[in-house]
Formats: structure tokens, sequence, C-alpha cells
């Protein structure tokens, strides 16, 4: 007989942070989660009893914590993919589906998904050295400015690069890469669309990045998106059909460039909750966690709505502070209305180490990043 939805036991790879909003969404709804990740020092960790110490990336690790459960599901792409593929085979429901997981963990087989399907995207070619690189740069071909981008094991950032120089060619990455035409856009969005197996599909409201002026970061994140209501649809529409066209079950975030004209280009996605969905705990009618868990055991999805504009704030480490965090000044935030501290609970802060984030939600966006303002120059994680 079939179980109950709800009672389905779901095995999560990963006990970062997404790991442990996970947990805190399914334990509203009662439901039987277990997470696996390297170290009981995780953040997932503080807060399950089911939390089992494997390595993610380990075929037999992570084969013998799949069978334990009916639903597989990730909050991080760096898993053993081959064993998600056995764990498929003996019956088990993996969500993101693995062979999804193959595309998107390689950006070079990511763009040439969205070329072979039409979606805008930026011009690019694959590469395996640098000297075909230069060769390239020489005669032509390849245009400065370009990005480099490693095809596998970047993250936040990290294994990408703006190349806008000749002198720039001698700090190319040596591992097999994209080189992709650089993107003069104006701003960068994010849509989160969630999918079920029964097929209901639907997406959250698009979120916009916003960078710091002279440091090449993303300073906070903010919803509604300050863009016009045809731009919003047609970034909507294109989201929800790249996940179609997937056909992937659970979450998909998809990171969009706008450019003047109003043109959108999908930059690249992750198959999971996402850094870009964090403020959806309290702003949102239905969570980003909430809604991939629903997606998973094949639940309805509801339509999530925007209660308030909201602004997410970054907890990083202070620059030159390493050891046991010291949220300094935290009870000066709390005084106000609509902010809410998100602790990852992690036991050391290091620079610039993502150590908690905090979602500010006010009455109008300008009010609410005034607000996020306050915080930024006001909350430090100090040790
Ligand atoms: P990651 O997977 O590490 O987040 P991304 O592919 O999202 O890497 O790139 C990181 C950042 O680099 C983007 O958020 C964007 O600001 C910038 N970037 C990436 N690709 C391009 C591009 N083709 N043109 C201009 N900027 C880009």
């Amino acid at each position: 007989m079939n179980k109950n939805k709800l009672d389905q036991k779901i095995a999560i790879l990963g006990g970062g942070q997404l790991g442990k909003m996970l947990l805190q969404a399914g334990s509203r709804l009662g439901l039987n989660l277990s997470v696996m990740d390297a170290d009981k020092s995780y953040p997932a960790a503080f807060i399950s009893p089911y939390f089992i110490c494997g390595d993610i990336r380990d075929y037999d690790d992570v084969l013998n914590f799949g069978m334990k459960a009916d639903i597989i599901t990730i909050e991080i792409e760096n898993v053993n993919i081959e064993a998600l593929e056995e764990l498929e085979k003996r019956g088990k429901k993996v969500f993101p589906q693995p062979e999804i997981l193959k595309i998107i963990k390689d950006k070079g087989k990511q763009k040439m998904f969205y070329e072979g399907n039409h979606f805008p995207s930026s011009d690019f070619a694959l590469y395996s050295n640098i000297e075909e690189i230069k060769k390239d740069v020489e005669s032509g071909l390849v245009k400065m400015p370009f990005v480099q981008k490693l095809r596998s094991d970047g993250y936040d950032g990290r294994g990408v690069m703006v190349v806008k120089k000749s002198e720039d060619l001698d700090q190319l990455f040596t591992q097999e890469c994209v080189v992709e035409d650089f993107v003069d856009f104006e701003k960068e969005i994010s849509v989160i669309v969630a999918r079920n197996p029964s097929g209901d599909i639907t997406a959250f409201a698009a979120v916009e990045m916003h960078f710091h002026a002279t440091a090449n970061l993303v300073e906070f994140l903010f919803c509604p998106a300050n863009i016009n209501s045809d731009v919003e649809e047609k970034a909507e529409k294109l989201a929800m059909e790249i996940a179609s066209t997937f056909g992937i079950i659970g979450l998909l975030s998809v990171e969009m460039f706008v450019d003047k004209s109003g043109n959108i280009l999908v930059n690249e996605v992750a198959p999971r909750p996402h850094n870009s969905g964090h403020h959806t705990i309290e702003a949102s009618s239905i969570s980003q966690y909430e809604m991939h868990l629903r997606a998973i055991l094949d639940l309805p999805l509801g339509r999530p709505n925007s209660i308030r504009p909201a602004v997410v704030v970054n907890l990083l480490g202070e620059n030159g502070y390493i050891g046991s965090p010291i949220y300094e000044n935290i009870e000066k935030c709390l005084e106000i209305d609509g902010i809410y501290p998100h602790i990852y609970g992690k036991r050391e802060t290091r620079p610039f180490r993502k150590m908690g984030h905090v979602n500010i939600l006010g009455d109008n966006l300008s009010d609410t990043i005034e607000k996020a303002k306050f915080v930024q120059k006001t909350l430090k994680v100090k040790a």
C-alpha cells in the first residue's frame, strides 16, 4: 500500500545552512527528515536527531544513506551522482533527478542545454587548455572583455574570472572551462521555480541582487526586484520554461541578466533552495524551503505571495577575526520592527565566512533598504 505522502522518509545530502532551513520547514509539517554530511559541527546537525556523518561525495556513503529513505534530495550540488543514479535504478525517488544534476553541475553542459533549447544566454565556447584560449584571443575569435568559468566545482563566484586586458590572460584557470561573452547587464535577478511530479508549477517573485559600487560583491538582495511588469513577466516565463524543459522536480533557481533594453539572458541555475530565496521565510506566504519539500512529496504547491517588501543582508565574518563568533550589536537590530536574523550556528567565524543572514521587512522598498543599511553597518560578526 502507498504510504501517506507526508510519511515518506526524506534523506537530505548536505548539512549546511540550506539543509538546516529545510529541516526547520519540514519540522512544521511533521516530516520524517534525515541529513548526511561530514561532521556534527555543521549547521543542520544542531537541530536534527537524524544527522548521519558521511561523505556526500562518496559512492557507498550516499548509497547506504539513500537506501534508508523513500526520497533523496540535496542542498548542494557537490554530491556523488553515480550513487544517486543507482538509487534511482533501485526505485528510490531522487529529486532533483540525477540526469538533470549532471547537466547543471557542468557549466559547459548547462550552456549547451540553453543553446540546444534556444533559451537566451551569452555566446560561449568550451576550452580544455589556456593556449587555445590565447590563440583565439590573438586571432580575434575571442574578444575582451570575456568571462572564463570553470566547468565544475566553482561556487559563489569562485571559479569565475572576468578577463579585461592582455595581462589578465596570465591569470587564466588551467582546468576545463567555458569562455563566454561578457554581458553588460543592468541588473542581475533571480526567479525560483517549483515543480512537482503531478506537473504543478509555480514561481516566486523575482529578486534583485544589488552590487557594491566598488567591491564587485553582492551587497544585498531585495524583493520585489526593481523591474517593470513586462520584464518580470518575461523573466518568470523564461524561468518556468527552463524548469519544464529540464523536467525538474523540486526547486530550480534561475539567475538572469537584464540589459538596459530589458532583454533577458539566463546566467545559470541551481536545482535546490537558493540564497536568493532566503527572505521567503518571513516575506512570503510559503517559504522556498517548504516549497521544495511540497514539490518532492508531490503535494499541492499553492501559490507563494509576497507579504511585504524584503531585503536580505548576508552576515559575513569580519576580516581579522577567527574563532568562536560574537554577533556584535545584534540587540540594537532586534529593537527594530521587521528584522529577522538567521544565525547558522557555525562554531567558528573566519574572514568573509557566511555566518548567517538577516531578513529585513518593511512597508516599502526604500524604507526597507534604509533598515538594511543600518543592519549592515551595525551588526558585525567578530570573535
Ligand atoms: P557562481 O556559480 O560562482 O555563482 P556565476 O556564473 O553566477 O558563478 O558568476 C558569478 C558572477 O559573475 C555573476 O553573479 C555575475 O555578476 C558575474 N558574471 C558571470 N557571468 C557573466 C557574464 N557572462 N558577463 C558579465 N558578468 C558575469
